[in-house]
């Protein structure tokens, strides 16, 4: 390849200049920073492509299947996943690890509904509307969970078809977690024969299975699949995912194609084959041990970036065992510079690996100068 001309060059530099300044006010989405995978640079020069079906083989054979099929056992440990009876695969991301979820549920109940809470993430809609799926809202609690009455009183009044819960393991805005036991206590309650609990735990899915955090969301706990992001907690250049679903729902999906010589039970065709490595990577490196002390030095984060917020005298809160921390927007430079995700009037800070009680101290430091001087433009 020939170079770049010297004005590309120049933008380029510009551009990653850039990118690593943004990545220093990086504190109101859920993503790890605190990564180096430079071990695996050398694998940016192969076109890896896993695509279809991770557990057979394809005639593509330059790809990362059997690292990928490491990745999605751990996890189906993690997520306690019927032995024998699970298989999953690694996706672009939570929003395609959901949209399987889903399709699944479509496959097994056609003439199901899909009841979701209006803190659902908003890529959740999409996805109903891209399955042709009836579905139904329910009121959240004001800590962003969802209303059990109000999801009781709906299934109620629809209890000749099949219920498909899509339950939040962690939401958006304010990490709230839906209670698997209380939803499984209305199906039995209103003698529900079909039904189906996908589990959203793109945000909070990881840690809290680690930490074994309440309340419980596995397979164990009732969940029908599970989806993650990978580039959240775990931490990845590239975003991407998982999805685990009981094995005998997947056999629904999927026919042998042919030309690339395995099965085509994934929602997309070409897979990206480096983000499995990536997540492989931190897995071994990391190990469960040290994932689970990043995610108690996260938590530790959380309490503090909480602490120091109401010392300011900023109603701030968080739910219990949460790394975001919720209060009223700040200013729009704030909001801006920070990079903070704002609804409603609320914002948040996420308190991932990477973001260190420096961090915070920064952020504060500059809220309080915002704050200092409004009260001065006010007494004026
Ligand atoms: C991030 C997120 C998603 C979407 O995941 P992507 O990896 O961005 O596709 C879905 N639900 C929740 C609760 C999330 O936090």
């Amino acid at each position: 390849m020939t170079c770049l001309s010297l004005t590309d060059a120049q933008r380029l530099q510009n551009y990653m200049q850039k990118a690593k300044e943004r990545s220093n006010h990086f504190i109101g989405y859920p993503i790890a920073q605190d990564f180096d995978y430079s071990e695996l640079f050398p694998l940016l020069n192969l076109p890896l492509n896993n695509v279809g079906d991770p557990t057979i083989e394809s005639t593509y054979d330059l790809n990362s299947r059997s690292l990928e099929q490491e990745v999605v056992e751990y996890f189906a440990k993690l997520f306690k996943a019927p032995v024998g009876n699970s298989w999953g695969y690694v996706t672009n991301g939570g929003s395609e690890g959901n949209l399987y979820g889903l399709y699944v549920a479509r496959e097994l109940f056609s003439n199901g509904i899909v009841y979701y809470s209006e803190a659902t993430h908003y890529s959740v809609q999409k996805n109903i509307q891209l399955l042709n799926l009836q579905s139904i809202v329910i009121r959240t609690m004001p800590n962003g969970e969802m209303d059990y009455d109000d999801l009781r009183e709906m299934v109620r009044m629809h209890r000749d078809q099949p219920v498909i819960v899509l339950a939040n393991i962690g939401t958006t805005m304010t990490e709230a977690k839906d209670d698997l036991s209380i939803i499984q206590d209305i199906f039995r309650k209103l003698a529900i024969k079909n039904h189906y609990i996908h589990c959203d735990a793109a945000l909070a899915g990881t840690y809290s299975a680690l930490l074994e955090l309440k309340p419980g969301f596995d397979f164990v706990h009732g969940c029908d699949s599970i989806a993650i992001s990978g580039h959240k907690f775990i931490g990845s250049p590239i975003p991407c995912g998982l999805v685990i679903v009981k094995k005998n729902y997947k056999e629904r999906i999927g026919k042998v194609i042919p030309y690339i010589g395995t099965s085509d039970t994934t929602i997309s065709g070409s897979r990206n084959g480096h983000s499995p490595v990536f997540m492989w990577y931190a897995i071994k490196k990391l190990g469960s041990e040290g994932l689970k002390q990043r995610a108690l030095e996260a938590l530790e984060v959380a309490e503090y970036a909480l602490n120091r917020l109401k010392q300011l005298g900023v109603k701030a809160w968080r739910n219990e065992n949460a790394l975001t921390v919720v209060f009223p927007e700040p200013s729009v430079y704030l909001r801006s510079k920070w990079q903070l995700a704002s609804e409603n009037g609320m914002s948040h800070i996420i308190c991932m690996p990477g973001i260190g009680k420096e961090k915070i101290d920064e952020f504060i430091a500059e809220l309080a100068q915002h704050m200092q001087h409004e009260r001065e433009q006010y007494s004026h």
